[in-house]
């Protein structure tokens, strides 16, 4: 078959033995991972491999539950209870951890050139230099400002728990600003103008808990500015949420409607200054000027300076975000995976692999399939190239089978050019993962049980697709798994997309979402923080000091 580099870890496993030819014990293999995020915690996580020396570099010494992260902007979760330290772990696995960010990669001499982060009671930095046997690359991505002059300066982002606790403080100052002696009109509209940019599930859900929290707190606290206030969502596409079903969306649009949130679709940022923020409306082209006390900046994710610069190094330069092959190993260097928002999966096509498909399933070398030979290799081909189960499930076919008799009448003969008009189509399913924390987290687990079998796999190589009598400890493609998507909308409504064209939207929802993520919050210990937070906001309200 073609793919003669089909064992990806083969090489790497060979020095990975206790002992050397001399029956000398030999250095264990050394796997840096950089992050603690979804896909790096995850893959610490469930890593149980004593044959590596496993060092993990990340400039935050926890992990952070991202989904609660918008209920922190308005106090109903602390932040303090949706992050879980990462030492405890570090302490648990034997792993060393180092609180650095990774600031230059060296893929030719295995290097890594790291700097520790400026704390406010430590002047200064601190660099170091690391080296590799195998590196995992875990560092999510960054906000994209798409280059939009004064964003930077004066928009907030919403990507870490810091970012959180800022929107917070800076929501309670614009009000006690706003409630001072001596002010306009005018000025006090300015003030309590909250602008949110992006109309994706974190703009959204933003949006929806500012919303609420005018609605249900601000009206107690600051009930003389409240009538000053108002919420603008822009959005340069034509709807929000755009990546969900169309109900949601349209539900969501209406919802922010009565709530009075202004929804401006088509309208995209050119500029923020100090005091305006402008936008270009689609239809008419006019650049528009608004006043606002503050900006909220979510539009969507860009790679990370020294992921740009490592793709420069091995080739990648023209692409827009790291590729890996399935199995997550980046494509252009040895040793080298790379896991969630950092990258994405180079999927390959049928088309490209369709002669040597054919001939590994032609077993008696005729020139023809008959359905014998094709059974014995409808699974792996699904295994190996998950566009083929998409395609199937769109057009409601049960397998290949009868994909292959839709293209060829009732004969199930084929020939290399029956079997390549029927799977020509197959292709056009391909489409990236989502940046997700789902994505993430699949990602991590998956990869560090591919480590934790190395051993075994070594002795029994493995072949991108799993042909019948060959070995089983072999490492399958990585394939993902979705569960359902999620976007909070406010007022204690969520709308819900569930696997199965199954749309929720509702009380109900709410609760199952608060249910699932109960459940996924790593450990008892932020499970318990977080359900007492919204007890307490139950009861109580939310706390409004800053
Ligand atoms: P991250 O989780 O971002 O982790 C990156 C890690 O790398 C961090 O620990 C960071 O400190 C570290 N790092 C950064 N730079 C360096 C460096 N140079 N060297 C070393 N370490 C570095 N997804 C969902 O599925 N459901 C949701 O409801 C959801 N809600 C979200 C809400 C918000 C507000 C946000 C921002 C995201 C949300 N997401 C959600 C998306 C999800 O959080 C991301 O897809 C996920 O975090 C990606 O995981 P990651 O491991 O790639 O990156
Ligand atoms: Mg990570
Ligand atoms: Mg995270
Ligand atoms: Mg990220
Ligand atoms: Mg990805």
């Amino acid at each position: 078959l073609v793919y003669s580099d089909s064992n990806p870890l083969k090489r790497v496993l060979h020095a990975d033995a206790t002992l050397d030819s001399d029956g000398q014990p030999i250095r264990k293999k050394k796997v840096v991972v950089l992050g603690s995020g979804w896909s790096g915690y995850s893959f610490l996580n469930y890593l149980n491999n004593p044959n590596y020396d496993v060092q993990v570099v990340s400039p935050r010494n926890f992990f952070l539950f991202t989904p609660l992260l918008p209920s922190v902007t308005n106090g109903t979760v602390e932040a303090r209870s949706i992050v879980e330290p990462i030492r405890g772990l570090m302490r648990k696995k034997g792993f060393e951890y180092k609180e650095a960010e990774c600031v230059k990669i060296d893929p030719s001499n295995k290097k890594l050139h790291c700097r520790s982060k400026e704390g406010s009671s430590l002047k200064g930095t601190t660099e170091f230099d690391m080296d590799y046997d195998i590196l995992v690359i875990a560092v999510g991505a960054k906000p994209n400002t798409f280059n939009t002059p004064g964003v930077e300066e004066h928009a907030y982002f919403l990507k870490e728990a810091e970012d959180a606790l800022n929107i917070r403080h800076s929501v309670i100052d614009c009000f006690e600003r706003a409630s001072l002696p001596n002010l306009t009109e005018e000025e006090r509209k300015k003030i309590l103008h909250f602008v949110v940019v992006g109309g994706g599930p974190t703009g959204v859900e933003f949006s929806a808990e500012l919303h609420d929290f005018l609605v249900q707190d601000v009206a107690k606290i600051y009930p003389k500015v409240q009538e000053f206030t108002r919420i603008t969502l822009l959005e340069a596409g034509d709807h929000i949420l755009n990546m969900f079903d169309k109900r949601i969306t349209a539900f969501a649009e209406e919802k922010f409607q009565r709530d009075g949130i202004d929804l401006k679709t088509g309208s995209m940022v050119v500029g923020v200054t100090a005091d305006e923020i402008s936008t270009k409306e689609r239809e008419t082209g006019k650049i528009v000027s608004e006043p606002y006390g503050m900006v909220v900046w979510s539009t969507g994710i860009g790679s990370r300076p020294v992921i740009r610069d490592f793709m420069q190094q091995i080739g990648q330069g023209q692409r827009r975000v790291l590729a890996t092959d399935e199995w997550l190993r980046v494509e252009g260097c040895e040793d080298v995976y790379a896991l969630g928002d950092t990258a994405t999966i180079n999927q390959r096509r049928v088309m490209e692999d369709i002669a040597a498909i054919f001939s590994k399933a032609d077993k008696g070398n005729t020139g023809t399939l008959n359905k014998k030979d094709f059974n014995g290799v409808v699974k792996d081909i699904c295994q190996r190239y998950p566009q083929v189960e998409l395609y199937l499930k769109k057009n409601k076919l049960k397998n290949i089978a009868h994909l292959l008799k839709s293209a060829n009448g009732e004969d199930t003969q084929v020939n290399i050019e029956n079997f390549k008009q029927a799977l020509s189509e197959v292709d056009s399913q391909m489409k990236n993962l989502p940046a997700t924390a789902q994505v993430a987290s699949q990602q991590g687990k998956y990869l560090a049980k591919c480590f934790n079998k190395m051993e075994k796999c070594e002795r029994k190589p493995e072949g991108p697709l799993r042909f019948r009598g060959e070995g089983r400890h072999r490492f399958q493609p990585f394939r993902y798994r979705h569960f359902g998507s999620f976007a909070p909308l406010g007022g204690e409504q969520t709308a819900a997309e569930l696997p199965g064209d199954w749309v929720s939207i509702g009380h109900s929802s709410q609760w199952l979402w608060y249910s699932v993520y109960a459940s996924k919050l790593v450990s008892w210990r932020t499970r318990m923080l977080v359900i007492s937070d919204w007890t307490r906001r139950f009861v109580f309200g939310r706390d409004s000091s800053s």
